[in-house]
């Protein structure tokens, strides 16, 4: 009743009655005062604290409560007292709305606190109990890891396609498995030994277990640990890119089969690494960039087998490296890190290390780090840690001293698969050849002690001149087990596969007479009383010595006359002008007529430049002679460029490409053969002349596969002058000894002192003035005979390591030769003798 008395308008304003309750207009018993009365907020937490605190309302609300603890706490702060009092509703409903503030009014933390509680998906905890603790389920939202089944890359059964690694024939043996491997071999001994093994009993029982309690998913096999599941498919075969498989030779798909056996374990799991000792022009690079490439694509479980590699090569050739890259993949399939120490500044080259030696898997933009082994060694230190898959040593023989700084440094990277490049033939020297194994596959043949035990020494002793025949048994016996062990990482394949799919080459030795004024001047040399005393084992110099009557053989522009063959002045022609101490104009002619050499080379560029397109190169040891040659197109007007060790590599690179670009008008190269950077390919030219001989004959033989290599199109012209009689003869007879033994190759040095020895010196400083070749002389040829001992009987077969196997040109035998140059001499005395070498008979 008292309600409805309530409803009735109070007042003239009581506008409201006959509205339901709601909607009538509120009662304001004194408007006036109410007006005047300080506001009341309704949710009265805020609003207090910002009457209290004199903060904005809206600065307050974004900030929210001071704490939450003290409302979580149920403690009451005197503002909720306030609350209480002030507010017209019971304090029930008052704590309610503080509650449903306090949710409304939380931060970030609370909502992500919240979120980041674990979810318990239902049913989980069964399946894990029944399976006995396999781990949680992962956190929902995280995408469970797919199974990924193992895919070859690229179709193993296509008609070209090249099978690197086929899991149905072998298996590559993974760490892993090894390490199982090891320990069951450990078990099983142990168990020989009569140990007892209590442990046995477990796996068995786990297995059962495991079998019996085969969950639904495992049943229907939906495996629940992705990486297990993997694990059960098979291994899928490894196929070398079809875009590297087209161009790869027969013998470059056999070394890229060997190089990937080797590291991928197949050979023997436990020796990862080999030796690439193919000749030069064989493409070790390419075979190496393949192997590179197919680890850093494919792998037995279809996944990449490394994330990075390492190739290390002087500093010359890391351009030409990256280059490569680029020349056999394509643009942008690898970028390469290449790093010169020439190019690049020192700190740059420590941050770009360190950056590279941290990225890992996805991160690994740059897989390949091309870096010469000065700057490597240098910053081995910024590699440490670094796990590398691939490590390519080119000119590798400079591992052959284990105790060197090189070695050390690059034996201490983390690295399993190690490949030496070495276009060198290794030396018959067992500690090189042990230093060598020993990089490339880490304690393979033991220690440094073992192996002097159980090898060199009994090789050596077998080898003594004084050795029983039971030494001399046991020394072959070492030997050959050594072999046995090695050749399973070593590949070497000689030039001569090359000739299945180049043009044919003709090499030839020829043997060049000297001029009347070189004549005179070498009888002059080797009787004067220096020589003399040196050959009485008095004088000191022999090596000068031996330079001057080189230098005298190409020409005697070459000598200093007043300095060097002191009282030789009665034997220089009355119109003789040297042409370099003279210097003057840019057109001075070249006295040719007085140099063998030199003769049949003018007549050579003449015949070449009226008579053909052909392109030529020139080395010689000499950048003197280089001199006089680049002097001598210059009057001629023969456009030639000239490459020798001062170059930097880029310049290098931009004048061997203009050279072999068949527009250029330059049609003689010049190169000197210090100038290293074996790198250097003149398929432009098919013709080259080795202007002098080098002790080393491997120095030689990169010369000459500078032209005769992958590329090349037309037949090759290669000439060698040696000087007939001469001390050139002696260093050409040593170095085909060298090449038909073994294949050896000693240092320079070394073999220098050797030349020391009176005898041998006497030997080199003979003068065979009569003979028309003291080398074919030397061979007590059956095949040549007759007053003019021309060939009668051509070889069975012609052996590029045995010029007796050659063909043997007297000077009336040049008019039938199948080279144009060598028809036209015939009209001339130059020269005495000529051995041919054809590479397709
Ligand atoms: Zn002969």
């Amino acid at each position: 009743m008292g309600r409805r008395l309530q409803n009735k308008p109070t007042s003239a304003l009581g506008t409201g009655a006959g509205l339901p309750k709601d909607q009538r207009p509120r009662t304001v018993a004194d408007p006036v005062s109410t007006l005047s009365k300080p506001f009341k907020i309704p949710f009265k937490t805020r609003s207090s604290a910002v009457t209290t605190n004199g903060k904005s309302v809206r600065s307050a609300r974004l900030k929210g409560p001071a704490s939450y603890s003290e409302m979580a706490d149920g403690a009451v702060s005197s503002e909720d007292k306030e609350n209480e009092v002030i507010d017209v509703n019971g304090n029930v409903i008052i704590s309610k709305k503080k509650n449903a503030l306090k949710r409304l009014s939380d931060t970030n933390d609370f909502i992500e606190n919240k979120l980041r509680k674990t979810f318990t998906v239902p049913l989980a905890n069964k399946v894990n109990n029944s399976t006995g603790g396999a781990s949680p389920p992962p956190p929902l939202g995280t995408k469970r890891k797919p199974i990924m089944v193992p895919r070859p890359l690229h179709d193993p059964t296509d008609e070209t396609a090249i099978v690197l690694y086929d899991p149905t024939v072998e298996k590559i043996i993974s760490d892993d498995d090894l390490e199982a491997l090891d320990k069951a071999i450990a078990e099983a001994k142990a168990r020989d030994e009569g140990i007892e093994l209590p442990k046995n009993e477990e796996p068995e029982l786990k297995k059962k277990n495991i079998k019996v309690q085969r969950s639904l998913r495992e049943m229907l096999g939906i495996a629940k640990n992705p990486e297990d599941a993997e694990k059960k498919f098979p291994d899928v075969p490894v196929v070398i890119d079809p875009k590297l498989a087209k161009i790869l030779r027969p013998h470059q798909v056999e070394g890229v089969k060997f190089l990937y056996r080797c590291v991928s374990g197949l050979v023997d799991p436990r020796a990862k690494g080999c030796i690439m000792a193919d000749e030069m022009g064989l493409g070790k690079t390419l075979q190496c960039i393949a192997l590179m490439w197919t680890l850093l694509k494919q792998g037995p479980r279809g996944k990449k087998s490394i994330d990075k590699a390492i190739v290390v090569c002087p500093s010359s050739l890391v351009r030409n490296w990256a280059n490569e890259l680029v020349k056999w993949l394509g643009e942008g399939a690898v970028t390469p890190l290449a790093i010169d120490g020439k190019t690049t500044k020192p700190n740059e080259v420590v941050s770009a290390l360190q950056q590279w030696s941290l990225a890992k898997g996805r991160n690994v933009v740059r897989p390949v780090l091309i870096i010469s082994y000065e700057t490597l060694r240098r910053n081995v230190e910024n590699l440490k840690g670094c796990e590398v898959g691939l490590l390519l040593a080119d000119e590798g023989h400079r591992l052959k001293n284990g105790d060197s700084l090189t070695f050390t440094s690059l034996d201490s990277l983390n690295c399993k698969r190690r490949v030496i490049l070495s276009g060198t033939p290794i030396q018959n020297d067992l500690s090189e050849y042990f230093a060598l194994l020993n990089f490339a596959n880490p304690g393979l043949l033991g220690t440094r002690n073992d192996f002097r035990k159980n090898f060199e020494l009994p090789i050596l002793r077998g080898r003594d001149a004084d050795s029983d025949e039971k030494d001399v048994k046991k020394g072959e016996e070492k030997l050959q087990m050594l072999s046995t062990i090695v050749s399973k990482f070593i590949i070497r394949r000689t030039n001569d596969i090359l000739s299945k799919y180049l043009p044919c080459k003709y090499e030839h030795v020829i043997f060049v007479n000297l001029s009347e004024m070189q004549l005179k001047l070498y009888r002059h040399f080797i009787t004067s009383p220096d020589i003399k005393k040196l050959l009485r084992g008095v004088g000191s110099q022999p090596l000068k010595a031996i330079g001057l009557l080189k230098k005298l053989c190409n020409h005697p522009d070459l000598i200093n006359f007043d300095e060097e063959f002191q009282g030789s002045e009665h034997l220089i022609p009355d119109d003789y002008v040297n042409s370099i101490s003279v210097g003057g104009g840019r057109n001075k002619e070249v006295q040719t007529w007085h140099s063998g050499k030199f003769q049949i080379l003018e007549r050579f560029l003449r015949t070449i430049r009226s008579e053909s397109n052909d392109k030529i190169v020139l080395i010689s040891n000499y950048t003197q002679t280089l001199d006089i040659i680049e002097k001598m197109c210059r009057f001629n007007h023969y456009g030639s460029l000239r490459l020798d060790g001062t170059m930097n590599i880029n310049k290098r690179q931009k004048l061997v490409d203009r050279f072999n670009d068949p527009e250029s008008p330059e049609f003689i190269f010049l190169l000197s053969s210090k100038a290293g950077g074996c790198g250097i390919n003149l398929i432009g030219a098919n013709r080259l002349i080795l202007i002098d001989p080098d002790w080393n004959p491997a120095s030689d033989q990169q010369a000459l596969a500078r032209v005769w290599r992958d590329g090349q199109k037309k037949d090759c012209f290669i000439y060698r002058f040696i000087t007939t009689g001469s001390i050139e003869e002696k260093i050409f007879q040593r170095q085909s000894m060298k090449m038909s033994l073994s294949s050896c190759v000693v240092d320079e040095k070394e073999d220098v002192e050797r030349l020391f020895s009176t005898d041998n010196l006497r030997q080199l400083f003979e003068f065979n003035e009569q003979t028309i070749c003291d080398t074919h002389d030397s061979f007590k040829c059956k095949r040549c005979f007759g007053p003019d001992s021309k060939q009668k009987i051509k070889a069975n077969c012609m052996l590029y390591g045995d010029a007796t196997s050659w063909n043997h040109i007297n000077h009336s035998g040049l008019k039938t030769t199948n080279d144009h140059l060598l028809k036209n001499e015939a009209e001339f005395n130059s020269i005495s003798y000529v051995f041919q070498y054809i590479s397709h008979v």
